[in-house]
């Protein structure tokens, strides 16, 4: 079955929660990295700019795993990703932070509600702005919206 899915990916380009490793509800409290990277191509800033070396890789073209008891949700790798493809995501009570990379203008500012967007680009609803970090060509944004969302919502419109 998981062949079949990522050949879906391949003909859509969209990836389905199936093609995922998924974090536990306990792991999610805590906050955790999610790498939805599924190219096998030689890559590997993640595994590098990790400060606690909680992303492991087999062979440079094998694909990135992240230990979700050990990450510290430091957010460095969602940044440092060239496929942005790292998100880092937090549930909190009724509500999840998703933090994630942002390439286009115009730059949300902390506090501005923005449209949550799925991995198709289809409108969840709204989302509030609680982070932006500028420092380096990819901006991280903190988002937050409902706790449902929390697997669901990776990009933002402004
Ligand atoms: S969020 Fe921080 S600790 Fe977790 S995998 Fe990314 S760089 Fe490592
Ligand atoms: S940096 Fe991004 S694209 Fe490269 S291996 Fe890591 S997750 Fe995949």
């Amino acid at each position: 079955m998981e062949v079949l899915h990522i050949k879906n990916y391949e003909k859509t380009g969209v990836l389905s929660i199936r093609n995922l490793r998924l974090p536990t509800d306990d792991q999610l409290k805590k906050g955790v990295a999610i790498i939805e990277c599924v190219q096998e191509i030689p890559c590997n800033p993640c595994v590098a700019v990790c400060p606690v070396n909680v992303i492991s890789m087999e062979g440079i073209n094998d694909l990135p795993k992240v230990d979700f008891n050990k990450c510290t949700s430091c957010r460095q790798c969602v940044g440092i990703c060239p496929g942005l493809a790292i998100f880092v995501v937090k549930v909190k009570e009724e509500k999840a932070l998703i933090t994630l990379p942002y390439e286009f203008l115009p730059i949300p500012k902390v506090g501005d509600i923005v449209t949550a967007l799925d991995r198709e680009g289809n409108s969840k609803g709204d989302a509030k702005v609680v982070k932006v970090n500028q420092k380096e060509k990819t901006i991280v944004i903190t988002i937050e919206v409902s706790k449902d969302l929390a697997m669901k919502v990776r990009n933002i419109r402004v």
